[in-house]
């Protein structure tokens, strides 16, 4: 089966060399020609763990192509991944223009029946307004199906997600595509299940929300346990093991970020708007969430003051770790807030540093060494949980920094760690410890 992918971005470049793994030869297209050059070229566009070595291995192998040309990638491919970017727009609603987009490429140039398959994330009822648009393009003998596949990797754990997700949802009507699909996918050994194409698309934004859900709700009895003196740590824990809850999505901690979940959350609000049903329960959930970017910046003045003219350490960039993606991260809305107050800052992360700078150029610093980011420092935000922060020793911080005083945005140290330091530790859900 020749197999295309739409995008080289998390998704689909993940998604193509992934299926190479299994055994299959995939062509993935962009229409950025600067990341196909370079993707020819074997380094990849995205840091993802363990993806570079297989990105080299299957382009030696011969099984991974990467082009820009809609007539090599679609004329004669029997099965297509869609994978492009649907942020949103100013309202909130998902921005659909990079689908079209794509779609309108596929429809040009398909000369043989092919399975069109949605990974991107797209508002209930796309799927159809995709199918209608094919229709209305390709010539009548042509037979085209129209499934919903929507992706569920995590950044920072992708090529694992792919191999060993939860489940794979395939959302079509047409029975013959759902068969190829979990013949597919069937050598992952993973539980497929098979729905109409609407419930696919829903089943996506209904577990991103309920995710979120789950950190803004953590996050408010965080902030309750702050004023009442109970320990969040203690409190996740103990509701977490009780297994209609289950322990996973409950630290708290200064909000979620990246490309999903803040703009899905936005965008399910929206689609309910348009039934005439007010989300009301995940409007609050965005609002704690915006809330908490903020939390950082607010503690650490209550705490020092004054931040002008401050030597800032801000630690991790990433919306989390493993991953070189900020879209939405809470360092930005914390750097913003920074730079507002004439803060003198550093910032480091061991990925996305370069990202950052492309957005905040020479108003701060950057480094790739925490050592050098805690140098001087008067206090220290801790945005983003990387291990290389989690395993630094709290002693440097003591012998490093002018002041040694922690916001910590994503609780990484245990209070008994601290007790042993001369360190001013403010975190999240937690007492003080000075
Ligand atoms: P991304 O922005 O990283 O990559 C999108 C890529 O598509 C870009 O390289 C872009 O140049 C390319 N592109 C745009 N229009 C194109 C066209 N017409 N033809 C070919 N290529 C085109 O996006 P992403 O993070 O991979 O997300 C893709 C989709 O998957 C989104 O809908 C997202 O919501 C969803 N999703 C993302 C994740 C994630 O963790 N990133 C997880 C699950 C689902």
């Amino acid at each position: 089966m020749r197999i295309t992918v739409v995008g080289t971005g998390y998704v689909g470049l993940i998604t193509s060399i992934c299926l190479c793994e299994m055994g299959h030869a995939v062509t993935n297209i962009d229409i950025d020609d600067k990341r196909i050059a370079q993707l020819k070229n074997g380094r990849s566009v995205i840091y993802e763990p363990g993806l570079q070595q297989l990105l080299e291995n299957n382009l030696k192998e011969r099984r991974l192509f990467f082009t820009i040309d809609p007539r090599i990638a679609y004329a004669q491919t029997d099965l297509i991944f869609i994978a492009v970017g649907t942020p949103e727009n100013p309202d909130g609603t998902a921005n659909l223009e990079y689908l079209q987009e794509a779609v309108y490429a596929i429809a040009s140039h398909i000369e043989k029946d092919v399975i069109i398959c949605t990974k991107s994330t797209v508002p209930v009822g796309t799927n159809e307004k995709i199918a209608e648009m094919i229709k209305d393009m390709t010539p009548t003998h042509l037979n085209v199906s129209i499934v919903s596949n929507p992706e569920f990797l995590r950044e920072g754990s992708a090529i694992n997600d792919f191999f060993l997700g939860d489940r794979i949802v395939i959302g079509t009507e047409d029975e013959k595509a759902a068969a190829v699909l979990q013949e597919l996918y069937a050598p992952l050994n993973t539980e497929i299940m098979v729905t109409d194409t609407r419930s696919a698309e829903m089943i996506k934004y209904a577990s991103n929300a309920f995710l979120a859900t789950k950190i803004s709700f953590i996050n408010e009895i965080a902030a309750i346990c702050e004023k009442v003196g109970a320990d969040i740590s203690q409190v996740a824990d103990g509701i977490g093991k009780d297994k209609r809850i289950g322990s996973s999505f409950l630290k708290a901690g200064i909000g979620y970020g990246g490309s999903c979940f803040p703009k899905d959350t936005k965008a399910l609000v929206q689609l309910a708007g348009h039934v005439d049903h007010p989300f009301e329960l995940l409007e609050a959930v965005i609002g704690v969430n915006n809330r908490q970017h903020t939390l950082a910046v607010a503690k650490a003045k209550e705490a020092a003051g004054e931040l002008a003219g401050k030597r800032i350490a801000l630690l991790g960039l990433a919306f989390k770790p493993n991953t070189d993606d900020i879209r939405e991260a809470p360092s930005l809305t914390i750097l913003k807030m920074l730079i507002e107050e004439n803060a003198d800052v550093i910032a480091y992360d061991p990925a996305a540093v370069l990202n950052i700078q492309s957005i905040f150029g020479n108003e701060i610093q950057y480094t790739e060494n925490i050592n050098e980011a805690l140098k001087d420092a008067d206090l220290a935000i801790i945005a983003t949980e990387w291990d290389q922060i989690i395993q630094f020793p709290l002693v440097q911080y003591e012998e490093l920094m002018k002041t040694p005083l922690i916001i910590d945005g994503r609780n990484c140290y245990s209070l008994s760690d601290i007790e042993r330091h001369s360190i001013t530790y403010i975190s999240v859900g937690r007492s003080p410890y000075a």
